[in-house]
């Protein structure tokens, strides 16, 4: 989802963007007006995050993926390794992209306790070649909805990276724990077409000679983020996203809001005899919560009738079944609240 105050700001903005009589669209990037858009959307981020100089905010084409090349590509030279944690689909995809171009080493990974309960790996500190260049993990992954409730080190010292993909802007986090933090938008950003990439400024200038000039982090911070041209609207709406968050009261009130919404939600499958997590308590996920119906042959059904309510989306990814709901910045308290009335009629009627 995306606010409807964002949506209803670009409706209104659509045929006539700061009184120039076009869109946002159909003004070059290389304008007085889109340059202004683009430094306040950086501001805003800037101080939602809390992200002091000594970091880049560089916004880039080719959503996660990309940043899963342009890691390896900026950091390393051929023959150089990294590590990487698993908790899931993304991380591993990070670490097949990663092996075109390093070694990707595994040494972490998600973990199932005696009853059955999805853990993140607990260890602050995370056992690395002395040799690892870098640590990746993936902080909220997005499909098994395991979610880290701190901030990993690497043994050795090396630069933590993050794929925030589905978490960044969720609460507020300490810019300053890592190396490099990336995101796709299309969560909690703005529309897909756009990749966040948070670059610590010792990390650049190491790129492989053959790197995409696109995927070039040094070239993107010495180009404005304008190396070609940039995904203008997805930008433009990215700067409403973050002034509407600055409006909310910055990350401290989001976070309380997104805590309430999973909460509620968590609290309404535990309660049940019917619906149940597979994740444990130490990482759930706020941002998408995977659920299963004790029945899973009643899985079409409720879905059926999900839909008829305006619940859409919430069939789990194919890969772990059942359902999920993602619950990102966008979707508001009654949003959730709905949902978990559905379910307990759903239960009530038909478990
Ligand atoms: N990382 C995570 C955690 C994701 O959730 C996704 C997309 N769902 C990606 C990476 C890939 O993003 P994109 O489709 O923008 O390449």
């Amino acid at each position: 989802m995306l606010p409807a105050p964002v949506l209803e700001k670009a409706q209104k903005e659509m045929l006539d963007w700061q009184g120039l009589g076009t869109s946002v669209m159909e003004v070059s990037h290389r304008g007085k007006e889109f340059i202004a858009l683009a430094d306040k959307a950086e501001r805003d981020l800037r101080s939602l995050l809390n992200i002091s100089d000594s970091y880049k905010v560089l916004f880039m084409h080719g959503g996660g993926r990309g940043q899963f090349a342009a890691v390896p590509q900026n950091l390393t030279t051929q023959g150089d390794r990294a590590a990487f944690v698993d908790t899931g689909v993304w991380s591993k995809k990070a670490v097949e992209e990663a092996n075109r171009f390093i070694g990707a080493d595994v040494v972490a990974s998600s973990y199932q306790d005696q009853s059955g309960l999805w853990h993140v790996p607990q260890d602050k500190v995370v056992e690395v070649a002395s040799s690892a260049r870098y640590l990746h993990y993936c902080p909220n992954e997005t499909i098994e909805g395991l979610e880290f409730n701190f901030v990993p080190k690497a043994s050795n010292n090396a630069p933590v990276i993050a794929d925030m993909s589905s978490t960044i802007l969720s609460r507020p986090i300490q810019v300053d724990d890592f190396g490099i933090i990336y995101a796709g938008a299309q969560k909690n950003i703005g529309p897909s077409g756009l990749a966040v990439a948070i670059v610590r400024e010792d990390l650049l200038g190491q790129a492989r000679k053959d790197t995409p000039a696109i995927l070039n982090y040094s070239l993107t911070d010495e180009f404005d983020s304008m190396y070609n041209t940039p995904p203008t609207y997805s930008w433009y709406l990215a700067g409403l996203v973050f002034e509407w968050l600055l409006e909310q009261g910055g990350l401290s009130a989001v976070e309380k809001i997104n805590q309430h919404k999973a909460e509620c939600l968590y609290q309404c499958i535990d309660n049940s005899d019917f619906f149940n997590s597979q994740v444990a308590q130490d990482s759930r996920s706020w941002m998408n919560v995977p659920f299963q119906l004790g029945d899973s042959s009643l899985d079409a059904l409720f879905l059926s009738e999900a839909e008829k309510q305006g619940l859409r989306a919430l069939k789990g990814h194919r890969i772990v079944g059942g359902m999920r709901a993602s619950i990102y910045n966008a979707m508001p308290l009654s949003g959730v609240k709905t949902l978990i009335e559905f379910m307990n009629e759903f239960e009530r009627t038909r478990g």
